[in-house]
Order: C-alpha cells, then structure tokens, then sequence
C-alpha cells in the first residue's frame, strides 16, 4: 500500500504463509496456495512484504494505544468472517507458519450452523455479521408476532443487521436475545483467549460493532460471566476507533518496521 521506491507493501487475507507470501486459502476469492508475493513483484518490479489484514487491523491498534503502553492485545474483526490478530510485547504474532489469530476457526464453540471452512463447531458461523444477520431472519420467520418479523414484512427482503439497530437499541426483548445468543460463541472464544494470553485489552472491529456499546456491554457481560476473579479484575474490552482505517495504519506501521529491519 505504501511505494516508497524501494517497496510496495499489500495487505491480504487468510491463512496465508507470510514469509514466503503464499496464501494457502482464500475460499471467497477460491485462491489455494497462490502466491500473490511473486504476482505482485512481478507486476511491480520491487520487493513486496505482505501482512494478512486482520494483523494489520492488530498492529494498527497497537499503534493507535503505544502512548497508553498497551503492550498486548488481541483483536477480533467482525465482519463477514471472523479474522483475527495477536500483539505480544508490542509485537505482532503471526505463528510457526504464519495461521495465528484465525480467531473464527477451529473448536467447539457451537453447534447451530456447520462453517465454510468445513469444520462444524467453528464461532464464524454464528458470530460474525453474516451469522448474526443469519439468526435475526431465523428468527424473523419463525415469530410471527415479533417486531423482526413486522420489520422483515416491511422491507419485503431478509433483515440486515442495520436494519435491526433500532430495534436493538429500543431493548426489543427478541432481538437483544437473538443477538446475545449469536454472541455467545464469541464470548467462549474470548474467554479462552483470555486465559492462554491474558492480553491487557481485547478490541472488537467490523461491522458487528456498528451496533455500539450496547454490543460490547452484552459481550462483556456474558465474558465476564465465565471468568475467574483475577481475571475479572483486569478484563477489558474497546471497540476499535479505527475501524476500517486500521488496516492501512496498519500496512503503514508494519512498512515502517520492515524498513528499519532493512537500515
Ligand atoms: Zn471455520
């Protein structure tokens, strides 16, 4: 993203290689082990570094707090996937073989809807935006007296989750619920994240977090349910102020390390 002569410098996502720039699964794109590192420097004709784009979205984060010396965080975005990105010790960590942080695979978070990436228990499938927009028209049509079923007949179309923000925020009982129920795979993942890492701040990005604070209180609360005391004392969740943002800081930051690796 940033060509400073020398370099250009591109942000990608899924399960891919790092090091060596091969992205091994990227079934949106149905790319498998393609190598967008030798593509790319063939296009460009320079040397390109590549950073999955939730790591970037993860160090952008730890950039956006190094004055608050938050040397540790874990970031979850929630978006049509579940991505994710681990700082420790102010750096970022990407793995033996660059897959840490695929926060929405793997497990047995649940056992509602089976994943794209052909596990069954995965949190993906209910916790991210497509999965929350999943159960809210589920729900929609399985109650026909609820105010998403009267919503869903007005629009004529399935609910979006923009659509049922006023409804959330009004405390419209079946919609908190609904929305409290896709989140409770993600909260066993926290919690278990919580408890291998113990970060200082956990920050949630995507679009989940449009709905405001009133997600990240009901995502708190049932965190906070399934954890001990030491760790209660110390818990903290932020939603991410730079949103979509973060993954060019984030390229932007990661540039600038590599660069003074090179120096
Ligand atoms: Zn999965």
């Amino acid at each position: 993203m940033i060509d400073n002569n020398r370099t250009n410098w591109f942000c990608y996502s899924w399960f891919f290689r790092w090091k060596k720039g091969i992205v091994v699964l990227a079934g949106n794109l149905n790319w498998h082990y393609f190598n967008i590192k030798d593509e790319a420097e063939k296009i460009f004709q320079k040397p390109v570094h590549i950073i999955n784009d939730a790591n970037a979205a993860a160090l952008a984060e730890y950039w956006d707090r190094i004055y608050d010396k938050k040397e540790s965080l874990l970031l979850y975005t929630l978006g049509t996937g579940i991505g994710g990105g681990i700082v420790l010790d102010g750096k970022l960590w990407t793995g033996a073989n660059g897959y840490a942080g695929e926060f929405g695979h793997g497990g047995y978070f649940q056992d509602r809807f089976p994943c794209t990436c052909g596990l069954p228990h995965c949190i993906e499938p209910v916790s991210s935006a497509t999965g929350l927009t999943r159960l809210i028209n589920q729900v929609a049509d399985e109650k026909s007296e609820s105010l998403l079923a009267t919503l869903k007949n007005e629009l004529q179309r399935d609910l979006r989750l923009v659509d049922i923000k006023p409804l959330f925020d009004k405390n419209d009982e079946i919609t908190i619920v609904t929305i409290t129920e896709g989140l409770i795979p993600l909260a066993y993942h926290i919690v278990t994240m919580l408890y291998i890492l113990n970060p200082e701040v956990i920050i949630l990005a995507g679009g989940v977090t449009n709905l405001g604070v009133k997600l990240k209180q009901i995502l708190e609360n049932l965190v906070k349910a399934r954890i001990g005391d030491f760790m209660l004392k110390t818990f903290k969740i932020e939603i991410s102020n730079l949103q979509d943002k973060a993954g060019m800081y984030g390229t932007g930051y990661y540039a600038l390390s590599k660069m003074n690796e090179v120096k």
